[in-house]
């Protein structure tokens, strides 16, 4: 594979960007290559600059449920950049959005639109706490959250702890608040309740977590969540920047059947531009100002270009919800044939899905939490990346991150992918 032209790009962009990106996971740091620096993509597939072609299942980090430049979202929005980039006054496409989002989300009476998935949570967790009148959050091992301060935090020793800094620059008494617990075990959560139930202003979650590979929420540990912020009056908040409008339609929420207090999008709803947006009950966003006294603002948010971009989105999906099923499907066939492929090759492996989110863990399960997440070999998945990224596939370069799956990927696709993952697990394991 020549990657030439990326490799002199990177070489100036280490000069000027920290890394050479502007997000870290983009440095292909753990998988001890260099970046590849993207031309342009269509559809399914990815091209670099050196003119390489991928199967791409970063697809964004999930925004691009329909692959990238889709004909459909594009079209028409020349003529909206045409009228003005930004306005910092109102438009309509802004009303329109946030009526779709609450028509799709039971958990969302009203919504407040903001610029990224950091954002959208910690401005959620300013309201839930001005909401309680209470300081204490808690949040889970594994899940990710933006990388605002008070949300930078892993657990300490044990399994019920406050929070430590995962950062340099978050001071210690910042995330003194932000308790943490393990994922998918309602006992650890029941113990803190019961110790700081009545100071716990929220438990924010990812119902599937999407940051520590893909781990489902089981059904009884996110009722058991709902069931105990209940009882304490705490507000439970869905992270769904991954899990909303790819899970289903109604997100998380209505796959569950469970409904938030608050629930955070991101992603698909900018369809690639950067959007957040937080909502939830009525009675709690009008803590909100210019309703409530709780401040949160932003120069670009509910953005014309972004707003339009996003409402197409999800509308090509209220009214193609087929593609739901159709996206499943594939995610099935991928994790059967991954699975297969470990069978055959008698590899120690695990492959997690949940909706079209997918991921092979190089550890045997059940993978369930942090934890467990974190007994897979790397080293293993290092060479399989390599392996695949040679045979012109994609994945995100960690172990830990799903494989997003767009309606644009082809069975021939997967099969393309099935077939190459067994070479490059043949070579790994070898
Ligand atoms: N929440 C979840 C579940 C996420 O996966 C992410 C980002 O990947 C965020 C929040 C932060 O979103 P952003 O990167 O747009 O700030």
């Amino acid at each position: 594979m020549n990657t030439t032209k990326s490799e002199s790009i990177y070489s100036e962009a280490v000069q000027y960007i920290p890394g050479g990106v502007n997000s870290p996971v983009r440095a292909f740091k753990s998988v001890g290559l260099n970046p590849i620096f993207v031309d342009h993509a269509k559809g399914s597939r990815l091209y670099d600059v050196d003119g390489n072609e991928y199967i791409d299942y970063i697809c964004s980090w999930g925004p691009l449920m329909l692959g990238h430049s889709n004909e459909e979202v594009l079209s028409g929005v020349e003529d909206i950049i045409r009228r003005g980039t930004s306005y910092g006054v109102p438009t309509e496409i802004e009303v329109k959005m946030a009526k779709l989002i609450c028509q799709a989300y039971d958990s969302i009476e009203m919504v407040r639109m903001v610029n990224s998935g950091t954002e959208a949570t910690m401005s959620a967790l300013r309201v839930a706490r001005a909401y309680t009148k209470r300081n204490k959050i808690l949040k889970f091992e594994g899940c990710y959250h933006g990388h605002s301060d008070a949300l930078l935090v892993k657990s300490g020793s044990g399994t019920i702890t406050y929070g430590v800094p995962t950062s340099p620059g978050v001071p210690a008494d910042v995330v003194k608040d932000t308790l943490v617990c393990r994922y998918n075990d309602l006992d650890s959560v029941k113990q803190i309740f019961e110790e700081h139930g009545q100071d716990i202003a929220a438990v924010i979650v990812e119902p599937v977590a999407g940051n520590m590979g893909v781990v489902a929420g089981k059904k009884e540990f996110l009722q058991g969540l709902r069931d105990i912020t209940n009882e304490y009056k705490s507000v439970l908040i869905f992270d769904e920047v991954i899990t909303g409008f790819r899970l289903a339609y109604g997100g998380a929420g209505e796959h569950y059947g469970i409904k938030a207090d608050m629930t955070c999008l991101g992603k698909i709803i900018g369809a690639g531009l950067p959007v957040g947006a937080y909502g939830g009950k009525k009675e709690i966003m009008d803590m909100v100002s210019p309703v409530g006294p709780v401040y949160q603002a932003g120069t670009l948010s509910g953005n014309p270009l972004a707003m339009y971009m996003g409402y197409k989105n999800i509308s090509i999906l209220k009214d193609n919800q087929n593609i739901y099923k159709e996206l499943e499907e594939k995610a099935i066939r991928l994790e059967n044939g991954l699975k297969e492929n470990l069978k055959k090759l008698n590899i120690e492996g695990t492959v997690n899905r949940a909706g079209s989110l997918v991921c092979l863990f190089f550890a045997n399960g059940p993978i369930e939490n942090y934890e467990d997440v974190m007994k897979c070999d790397v080293e293993k998945f290092n060479i399989y990346f390599k392996e695949l990224i040679e045979r012109g596939i994609l994945l995100a370069p960690t172990q830990f991150e799903a494989m997003f799956l767009s309606n644009a990927h082809t069975n021939e696709d997967i099969d393309y992918t099935i077939k190459s993952s067994y070479e490059a697990m043949k070579i790994a394991f070898n």
